[in-house]
């Protein structure tokens, strides 16, 4: 894992601080910033596994639903060994305004089991999955709320609780999880979608500050599904990405790197560390490189106010959720710097994620170009609309963000009204 900067910040009172900040600028109304300061519905589980070895290990695992003012929860299930209650809190927070930034009908929920999947092995991760599945299984549904994949999950884990919630009800539920593989009802481009929302939201961005992404130079940091596929996507569109990294460690090659070639020698090796023809710097130093485009795609707290001051990118677009620290915000806001928060720039995971449970319920799937293209005109749209705010109130992006958000979230409530 990407090891945390010294600053350790509890995520939720971060995420409850940036909802605080927010209320204050929008004049939100105490009632309903009070309701949206606490998580609807929280789930803890301790479940047993049987190991390979027949040992019993008891698990915990989390699912909270933030919000189902806007439809039913929405958000990944995250295998991790930091996961705590607090952390799935902060994310399902965050879930809440992602589906609100790009309009799309959900609330926001997260999830998370305390393990190192890395550990396990393939049998012992299904168990797992499947028990974890279980536990949950009274809260998640089509209509309730719906897994999808995050940090160190994937298609087969999808696979795996499709199955599982499937065998409980006695027929196949295929619009339960989302980040499924394309046999059991996947979506074409959801692979790619976190990353390649990134990309439509760069390519807005760098026009509002006259860069050209083909003269352009990028660092990724994080090389999972988000770090990976941005790092080939940005050099398809001409930038040239000198740094990558994993939890292990990073690479540098100022003349760029071919990401298909690292992934290849990733998955052979388990790290980017390395390299042939790259030179080793830590996670760390990567951040603070020279470049126009930063790509955080790993965990939360790696932009903090020790290193903020540090930070010569010109967009930092967080493909990760939570990486960058209120105090390291302010910082960077003060330095000019265009960040592109995450609520925003890794919206397009969750966006296809809708996309695929759309075409999971009506039984009717879509070309990778239809997809595509909703993708690209909804994470274009979303960008704009929050650009308007950030110039109209002359706030940063993420406070522009976030009001975007809170404001269609109150707004839902309000209607709703308080029941009974
Ligand atoms: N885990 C992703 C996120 O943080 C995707 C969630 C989803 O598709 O529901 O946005």
């Amino acid at each position: 894992m990407v090891t945390k900067a010294k600053e350790k910040t509890n995520v939720w009172q971060m995420a409850q601080g940036q909802l605080d900040q927010v209320a204050e600028i929008m004049n939100l109304d105490p009632n309903i910033h009070r309701i949206l300061r606490k998580p609807a519905r929280e789930l803890t589980v301790n479940f047993p596994v049987i190991m390979d070895d027949g040992r019993v290990e008891v698990f915990t695992g989390h699912r909270v639903q933030h919000s189902t003012h806007r439809g039913p929860g929405k958000g990944g299930i995250r295998y991790h060994p930091d996961v705590d209650l607090d952390e799935v809190r902060a994310l399902a927070m965050w879930m809440t305004w992602k589906t609100a930034v790009v309009g799309i009908p959900y609330g926001g929920a997260k999830g998370g089991v305390v393990v190192d999947p890395k550990k396990l092995s393939m049998r012992e991760l299904e168990r797992l999955t499947r028990r974890y599945a279980t536990e949950i299984n009274i809260i998640i549904g089509p209509e309730k709320d719906i897994p999808a994949p995050d940090v160190y999950t994937n298609p087969q884990v999808m696979s795996w609780i499709m199955d599982t919630i499937s065998m409980d009800r006695g027929y196949t539920v295929s619009g339960v999880v989302t980040g499924k593989p394309l046999a059991l009802g996947g979506s074409l481009g959801r692979n790619e979608a976190t990353a390649q929302g990134c990309i439509y939201v760069i390519q807005e961005a760098v026009q509002k500050i006259g860069l050209d992404l083909e003269d352009s130079v990028s660092v990724v940091q994080g090389f999972g599904n988000a770090g990976y596929i941005a790092a080939y996507l940005l050099k398809e569109q001409g930038s040239k990405v000198i740094a990558v990294s994993d939890s292990k460690g990073g690479i540098i090659n100022e003349k760029g790197l071919d990401a298909h070639a690292v992934s290849k020698y990733k998955a052979e090796t388990g790290s980017v560390v390395g390299f042939p023809g790259s030179e080793p710097i830590s996670n760390e130093a990567l951040l603070e490189l020279k470049c126009d485009i930063l790509v955080p795609a790993a965990l939360e707290n790696v932009i903090t106010r020790d290193n903020a001051s540090k930070i010569k990118a010109k967009i930092i677009a967080e493909a990760a959720n939570g990486p960058t620290t209120p105090e390291a915000d302010a910082i960077l806001t003060e330095n000019n710097i265009m960040i592109l928060p995450d609520i925003l720039a890794n919206a397009g995971g969750v966006t296809v994620s809708y996309f695929e449970w759309v075409q999971d319920l009506a039984n009717f799937f879509w070309s990778l170009g239809q997809v595509n293209e909703r993708l690209s005109c909804i994470m274009k749209e979303s960008f704009h609309s929050v650009y308007e705010i950030h110039k109209k109130y002359n706030v940063n992006m993420r406070l522009a963000a976030y009001v975007l958000a809170v404001g269609r979230v109150a707004e839902a409530l309000k209607l709703r009204g308080i029941y009974p």
